[in-house]
């Protein structure tokens, strides 16, 4: 699947003495019976800017954009943080600089996620984020090396300006399978849990951020079935999450989307023309896609093509991969 979210761009910084607000983020400071100095605000204010918006965006979708303040004798850690509330010893806090409020503050956000990982591999990172304490650690490993070992790939043969900076997340309040937006891929829990060999998702999301089409630049069934392709083609083990192309059948049309347009795409690279889908992918992506691209890199329309593969679909090679079959098990 596939989201675009509109970028925040809103910039009001407005004081209202204990109330800050900047990039859609609120921060109030109840600060009654305390003895803290406006100084010290204006450094958790910053640091808050510099730990939230960050915090927010790989937490979820739906995060609190109003964050609350609080000062307690008795908070031991020095800073306590969740979505929303910020609890802070005042003693603690007292000619504390900047970055040492900073560094805490984010340590105590990244508490509320079981698992929070980040790593690089020959320029490429991946921070893992898992708000599943259940999370299989065999099955955030094939997350995990599964980009290391199709993202670079992808980004090498389909766009080479692609961000090598990518985030998931894997949430249990999230029910669909998978969705990309950004640089962010967020997993359902309860769909890993249930489906631990589909790790091809991955294969199927980073391309959705390789591909990175913005907003109009055609229609959604040839976005998911060029994932879909490139899932197919890139994929690590399509066989072990047991993965096919669908067989044609005269009710499918390429508007189906997802697999049975990837089939189509199959087709077309051992038939029309080799290299067919990198060409519509750049244009997409340049939004220089119409359905004249069709006319102008085959020679034949979409629907000329469909009823030339629904008259001969069969004659299609197909070969999967196969993780057993590398490893010889
Ligand atoms: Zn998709």
């Amino acid at each position: 699947m596939l989201k675009v979210l509109t970028a925040i761009s809103l910039l009001a910084i407005s004081w209202t003495g204990v109330s800050a607000q900047k990039k859609g983020y609120t921060i109030s400071i109840n600060n009654t019976g305390t003895t803290i100095e406006q100084k010290t605000k204006e450094k958790l204010t910053a640091a808050f800017y510099n730990v939230y918006p960050w915090f927010a965006s790989a937490d979820g979708y739906r995060t609190k954009r109003d964050v609350i303040v609080k000062f307690s004798a008795t908070e031991t850690a020095g800073i306590k943080a969740k979505a929303g509330e910020i609890i802070i010893n005042e003693n603690w806090l007292k000619g504390k600089s900047r970055n040492k409020i900073e560094k805490q503050l984010r340590e105590a956000f990244i508490t509320n996620w079981s698992v929070f990982s980040s790593q690089k591999k020959k320029g490429y990172k991946l921070t893992f984020i898992s708000k599943d304490p259940q999370l299989d650690p065999v099955v955030q490993q094939k997350l995990i090396d599964t980009y290391f070992e199709v993202y670079p790939t992808l980004v090498k043969t389909y766009n080479r300006k692609s961000i090598h900076d990518v985030l998931f997340v894997v949430d249990t309040a999230y029910k669909a399978v998978a969705e990309a937006s950004g640089n962010r891929i967020l997993f359902s829990a309860g769909y890993l849990k249930a489906h631990s060999t589909d790790i091809d998702v991955v294969t199927h999301e980073t391309m959705h951020i390789v591909q990175g089409y913005g907003y109009s630049a055609g229609p959604v069934w040839l976005t998911e079935g060029i994932a879909d392709y490139v899932r197919y083609t890139y994929g690590v083990d399509n066989v072990g999450s047991k993965w096919s192309l669908p067989a044609f059948n005269t009710n499918q049309s390429y508007k189906n989307s997802y697999r049975i347009t990837a089939r189509f795409f199959t087709w077309l690279e051992q038939h029309v023309k080799s290299g067919l889908i990198a060409s519509l992918d750049q244009e997409l992506r340049a939004h220089q896609y119409t359905e004249q691209s069709w006319v102008n890199l085959t020679g034949k329309s979409i629907d000329q093509l469909w009823v030339d593969y629904a008259k001969n679909p069969d004659e299609i090679q197909l070969k999967y991969s196969d993780k057993r079959a590398e490893t010889g098990n």
